[in-house]
């Protein structure tokens, strides 16, 4: 379990599954704590044993059961309150709280926005407290989800929505996938010095057996092959290089087609 502190809350990433992380976040001045995308029961159970406290909340990003197989079993031992998108509120078990993107609300001390992040799946939220943002499968390391309900144009427009947060805001993504997708990333943005750097940085922190994860909106933009489009050099370069028109959809589109 690795921790970080924030403003009114800390937050405990618990890795599960095969490259899976779920979040704790525990409140400093209440009672509150949630978890984000509760892979595993089990799991989610061990960490509130060793921090002492009840679980108060879930929150799903999307309805994938990599997110959401813990919800029936935290909710039976806890009693908590499971929250998720509307759109998805017939798939995700045990919801209390079918909220709304762009909709913001409290849990307890904590102030909580909510972002339409979808394509990957078309309900697909993500949530956002203070400088921490959790977007599931919406964005990762170096990376975005696989496209299964949207559009390409829908999660280009997602992605242009999570990279308009503050730059210094936490990336917490659901899966540890930095590694790969930074190999595609060197594929088609050779040049980029920011993403050298990364690729070192990301590498020694793995082979010490340490998360890549949270990173920052400022890393992501700079590095990340699917937000890179937003810049209009790297736009006219790549466009050149594979003979597409350069609008930034253009080049998102394309990119996502070739990683596949
Ligand atoms: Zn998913
Ligand atoms: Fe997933």
């Amino acid at each position: 379990m690795w921790s970080y502190q924030h403003s009114t809350f800390q937050i405990h990433q618990l890795p599960a599954l095969n490259d899976n992380y779920i979040y704790l976040i525990e409140a400093t001045t209440c009672d509150v704590l949630a978890v984000i995308d509760p892979a595993d029961a089990s799991i989610v159970n061990q960490a509130c044993q060793k921090l002492g406290k009840p679980l108060t909340h879930i929150l799903n990003t999307h309805h994938h059961w990599d997110h959401t197989d813990g919800n029936q079993a935290l909710k039976q031992r806890w009693n908590c309150t499971v929250l998720g998108a509307a759109h998805d509120a017939e798939r995700i078990p045990c919801i209390d709280v079918k909220v709304l993107p762009e909709q913001a609300f409290q849990l307890g001390d904590l102030a909580v926005n909510i972002l339409d992040v979808g394509g990957h799946t078309l309900g697909h939220i993500a949530y956002v407290l203070d400088d921490a943002l959790f977007c599931g499968d919406a964005l990762f390391g170096a990376g975005c989800g696989r496209i299964f309900e949207g559009t390409l144009e829908q999660t280009w427009q997602s992605l242009q929505r999570l990279a308009q947060l503050d730059d210094d805001t936490k990336v917490y993504c659901a899966h540890e996938y930095t590694l790969p997708n930074l190999r595609f990333a060197r594929a088609v943005d050779a040049n980029n010095e920011a993403l050298k750097a990364r690729i070192h940085r990301d590498t020694q922190t793995r082979m010490q057996q340490n998360p890549t994860i949270p990173s920052t909106i400022s890393i992501e933009k700079a590095t990340n092959p699917f937000l890179r489009p937003l810049d209009a050099d790297f736009c006219t370069e790549y466009a050149q290089s594979n003979h597409i028109d350069d609008t930034a959809l253009n080049v998102f589109t394309h990119l996502r087609q070739t990683k596949g």
